[in-house]
């Protein structure tokens, strides 16, 4: 793609750099920003530079939060006995939308991943692990996508975990293998929380 402006070269590439957006559509965006007034992409360059420098990951579960316990970690009507374990925040958010599950959660910031060089010390393991043992919690409910690398994680952390006597249970497969939670339907994946199994006879019957 040739430009006519330096300025307008780099505004796409950088806008480009973002996932799912090509330089076309990176070319549209940023000939859209200047059709408009110059405090729109001034509003729009200070939303995402304060969004980058204060944002903040809750010291309890690793949810995104703006400050330093998230609100959820922070509700003490909330049940903190139960842990949800999740991937990443948009499943927390997915969950949240289902209104079905009133315990915490903790986000492990990825899945075990070989192939993409992801190992458990790069992920939100040992706080879990170490949340366990302390005490205090009832329930872990594994709630990763039940894709190889979400099995391979629910395992690992079980391994560590399963000399504590706690439930430790899954969330129910009504979500088809390989799905991602953000794109189960509310209706399905809060049935899913609430018909959840033991973990244990997900591995042990097969
Ligand atoms: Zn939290």
């Amino acid at each position: 793609m040739e430009f006519s402006s330096k300025l307008i070269e780099k505004a796409v590439n950088e806008m480009s750099q973002l996932p799912g957006i090509g330089k076309r559509t990176a070319l549209r965006l940023v000939l859209h920003l200047l059709k408009q007034p110059k405090e729109q992409t001034g509003f729009l360059a200070e939303a995402l530079m304060t969004m980058r420098a204060d944002i903040k990951f809750c010291e309890s579960c690793h949810n995104i939060s703006d400050v330093a316990v998230c609100e959820i970690c922070a509700n003490t009507s909330r049940n903190h006995q139960t842990i949800c374990v999740v991937e990443d925040i948009r499943d927390v958010m997915a969950i949240e939308n289902t209104g079905q599950y009133k315990g915490i959660y903790h986000v492990l910031g990825g899945k075990i991943s070989p192939i993409e060089g992801v190992g458990p010390s790069q992920l939100n393991i040992t706080t879990l692990v170490e949340k366990v043992k302390l005490g205090g919690v009832n329930e872990i409910i594994f709630a990763l996508s039940s894709t190889m690398e979400g099995d391979t994680t629910n395992f690992y952390i079980y391994k560590q975990i399963a000399d504590v006597e706690i439930i430790i249970s899954t969330i129910a497969r009504g979500i088809a293998v390989g799905d991602e939670l953000e794109y189960a339907d509310e209706v399905t994946l809060g049935r899913s929380i609430l018909h959840r199994v033991p973990f244990e006879k997900t591995f042990k019957n097969n």
